[in-house]
Parts: C-alpha cells; sequence; structure tokens
C-alpha cells in the first residue's frame, strides 16, 4: 500500500487561510513536495510523526488536499504538529512520517463545526499513535539527525 509515506522539505507560507486563527496553524510545504505523492493518494485527513529541524518528533495530523490556489490541479500538504512552538519555523526543514487516514475532505457548515472537527482529529490522531505498530516509526531512521 501506499502508508508509510516519509516526506522532507522546507517550510513554505502557506495561502493565508487563517488556520492559525482556527487555533491550528499548518506548516506547508512546497509544491515539489506534493507533487511527490502518489498520484491516486485519497486526499483528507492523515495522521503520523512530525519533526521540525533537529527538535523532537511530535505527532501530528496532515491535511492533504486539492489546492483551490491552483484550481485544484494541485495538492497541498499542510501538517499540524501536535505541540506549542514558541516561535513560527517558516524555513525550517519538516519531516513527516504519515501513517494513517483519518477522514476524507469535507466542507464544514460552520466555522464552530470546522472547529470542532479538527479537535476530534487531533484526539483521534493521538489514540492512533499510542499503539505500538505507530509508535515504531517515531524512531525510524527517517528521523535521525
Ligand atoms: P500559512 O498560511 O503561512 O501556512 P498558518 O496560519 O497555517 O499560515 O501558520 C503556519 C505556520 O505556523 C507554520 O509555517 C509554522 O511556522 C507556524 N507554526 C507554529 N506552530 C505550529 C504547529 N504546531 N504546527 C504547524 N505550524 C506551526
Ligand atoms: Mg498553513
Amino acid at each position: 500500500s501506499q502508508l508509510p509515506l516519509f516526506l522532507k522539505g522546507q517550510v513554505v507560507n502557506g495561502f493565508g487561510r487563517g488556520s492559525k486563527d482556527l487555533g491550528c496553524p499548518t506548516a506547508n510545504f512546497p509544491r515539489e513536495v506534493a507533487q511527490s505523492l502518489p498520484k491516486d493518494l485519497k486526499t483528507g485527513v492523515y495522521y503520523g510523526w512530525a519533526k521540525v529541524d533537529s527538535g523532537p518528533v511530535y505527532k501530528m495530523v496532515v491535511n492533504i488536499g486539492w489546492c483551490p490556489f491552483y484550481q485544484n490541479k494541485e495538492l497541498s500538504v499542510e501538517t499540524h504538529v501536535i505541540h506549542n512552538f514558541d516561535e513560527d519555523f517558516y524555513g525550517s526543514i519538516l519531516k513527516i512520517c504519515v501513517l494513517g487516514y483519518l477522514r476524507p475532505e469535507k466542507n464544514f457548515p460552520s466555522l464552530n463545526n470546522l472547529i470542532s472537527a479538527i479537535k476530534q482529529d487531533i484526539e483521534d490522531a493521538k489514540q492512533n499513535l499510542d499503539i505500538k505498530e505507530n509508535i515504531i516509526f517515531r524512531d525510524h531512521d527517517f528521523f535521525k539527525n
């Protein structure tokens, strides 16, 4: 199958969709990283592990979706690292290991619905990552400095 997926790239500016205002900043990869994904990958929300520069490996949720900015012809990969960082890390090297699928992309009727869905995604990711089949990837060679 297509998972796990290992992705690495510099954190670039996103599309200013205000993820941070929703309490859920998403670090964007450059287009090349999204273009390297399997063409038939299901879009939606996935979970896995993430590392910024030489920092610790944290849990994450990542939205892999069609990007309206490019007329929905290109995928965007936006990672929310489940950790409170003191500062932004634009320009840093982000590594992610994508392990499992949570749900398809959806249009939410309201902002509150969207925020609840994100909170639920984060809870689901945390739980899934605590099982040993997923924990082992936290220590994968991919994350070694
Ligand atoms: P953009 O549209 O530029 O992606 P966001 O509102 O989505 O803006 O914020 C993303 C930025 O926030 C990231 O590029 C990163 O520098 C910073 N950031 C801070 N904390 C986190 C976090 N926990 N997960 C992801 N990005 C974070
Ligand atoms: Mg973003």
